[in-house]
């Protein structure tokens, strides 16, 4: 079979590397305005789940590797891989069972409009912070999302999903088939040794109470105000996110070099008035003299996107590390010391305390997804010019290096995967070792060679 034959057999588009508009397709398939090398024979836009099935028997049958992608957001841009890149987004189907309390999605269902259909119909999820994320590549890694701290990294909420194996069979994963497929189904990430072509999902009651505050200090205060964070969520119900950002001032402070801390409790509760009340005993304890102090505002996830979406301008070059920390507060003051020193001025970090009884502070479920901490920390490197690469990477690693002593591991949905030691210190050692069996046994023939299966080995990823 050929690819004219492939072309012949899909409902999806098959573009190779001789077709026109191969650059373009190529380029897309990454969000990152930063690129990695990869140069794949063909980009596959599958249209249906035969698609994938077809094009993963080709892809065997001819000895090329398959590189899936959700909608191309991991920062490290492993999505783009050389042999066949099969773009899921067409995907991207959402079907809710109110009944059951399940959602049967595709895998490319968007954040934003998986949430505002679920609302509609009185349910939710824990969804990502920004809206065009796909759950594709979110669910695998872990998906920690808007209220985790009460709902669990999002994968403990899939139910089940169907998988294209290397051999091309559709097969079910779920606690009852399949199930060390299902094991690295939650967590496994860039390892997943299959193509998800639909998650069933439990969903959560809506919480009809959504609102959020906002208050910003100079960076230097970010020792009160992580004082603050800690004591609020050491007593806090399970509902309250509590997230503080590094940043620079924006407009109209023209400065580039005024730095802030932004404190932003975000409460999800039952009712408006138990919101409230959670949010106004949260603010009694702030520390005093704010720079800027903005709400209650009522949320939706609307509301939230649009936040959350501005601070990750499309098309800007990114590089980004993420941390689990059993040390917050150390890791909030190494991360301000950071973001103070960043070579550009877009450069945020993102810090966030666990409540006192998320699923952090318990033993948690056998899944791949075995790396967690009671805080969380993301520095996120934007710059738009190339020739500032090498000064925003140097930064960034440094401050990674930085924080390592107060690092417990790292995340694989936002870890700087590039470097060689990164994929393994995302997972647990006995977790590590299991996910290499799990592949062996339904990926003999490593048709998705997207990272080493024996070791720690580095993806394939932007060269710097
Ligand atoms: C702006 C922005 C905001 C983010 N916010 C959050 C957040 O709030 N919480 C969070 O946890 N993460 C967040 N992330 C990280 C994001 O969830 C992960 O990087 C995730 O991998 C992106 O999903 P994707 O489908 O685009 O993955 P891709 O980049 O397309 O793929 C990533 C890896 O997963 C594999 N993969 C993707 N889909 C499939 C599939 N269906 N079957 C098998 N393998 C697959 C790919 O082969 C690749 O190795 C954010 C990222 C960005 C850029």
């Amino acid at each position: 079979m050929s690819f004219d034959d492939l072309k012949a057999a899909l409902r999806g588009e098959v573009i190779t590397a001789a077709d026109g508009g191969y650059a373009d397709h190529r380029a897309k398939m990454i969000w990152n305005g930063r690129k990695p090398d990869a140069q794949p024979v063909a980009i596959v836009r599958a249209r249906t789940v035969a698609d994938v099935q077809t094009t993963i028997a080709f892809a065997a049958r001819r000895g090329i590797s398959v590189s899936p992608r959700g909608t191309g957001h991991n920062f490290s841009g492993i999505a783009l891989q050389d042999g066949i890149v099969l773009d899921l987004s067409a995907l991207n189907q959402i079907e809710i069972d109110s009944g059951a309390g399940i959602a049967v999605v595709g895998p490319t269902a968007c954040n934003d409009v998986l949430a505002e259909r679920l609302a509609e119909a009185g349910f939710a999820f824990p969804v990502g912070h920004c809206a065009s994320v796909s759950l594709s590549g979110y669910l695998l890694g872990g998906g920690f999302g808007w209220n985790s701290g009460e709902w669990g990294m999002a994968c403990h909420s899939v139910d089940s999903a169907d998988v294209v194996l290397a051999d091309g069979r559709l097969v079910s994963a779920s606690a009852a088939e399949n199930p060390e497929l299902f094991w690295a189904l939650r967590g496994g990430g860039p390892l997943f040794p299959g193509v998800v072509v639909r998650y069933r999902l439990r969903l959560q009651k809506l919480r009809r109470g959504m609102i959020m505050a906002i208050r910003s200090y100079p960076i230097e205060r970010i020792d009160e105000v992580s004082r603050w964070m800690q004591g609020v969520m050491a007593v806090a119900p399970d509902g309250v996110e509590f997230t503080v950002i590094l940043h620079s001032a924006p407009p109209p402070v023209a400065d580039p070099s005024v730095k802030l801390v932004t404190a932003i409790p975000t409460v999800f509760a039952e009712s408006d008035a138990d919101a409230q009340e959670a949010l106004e005993g949260i603010a009694l304890w702030a520390p005093a003299d704010p720079l800027n102090a903005v709400g209650p505002i009522p949320a939706t996830y609307g509301s939230l996107y649009a936040g959350s979406d501005q601070a990750n301008p499309v098309g800007a070059r990114y590089l980004a590390e993420a941390v689990w920390s059993d040390e917050p507060r150390r890791l909030f003051r190494i991360m301000a010391d950071a973001v103070a020193r960043a070579p550009s001025a877009a450069s945020y970090a993102v810090g966030s305390q666990l409540p006192a009884r998320s699923f952090a502070s318990r033993p948690l479920p056998d899944s791949a997804f075995s790396m967690a901490g009671s805080g969380f920390g993301a520095l996120y490197g934007i710059w738009d010019d190339p020739a500032q690469d090498a000064a925003n990477t140097a930064w960034l690693r440094a401050a990674a290096d930085a924080m390592s002593p107060v690092t417990r591991g790292h995340y694989v949905g936002e870890a700087d995967l590039a470097r060689p030691e990164r994929l393994a210190q995302c997972y647990a050692p006995e977790a590590w070792a299991r996910l290499q069996t799990v592949r062996g046994c339904y990926d003999p023939t490593g048709l998705f060679r997207r990272a080493s299966s024996t070791s720690a080995a580095p993806l394939a990823i932007a060269a710097e």
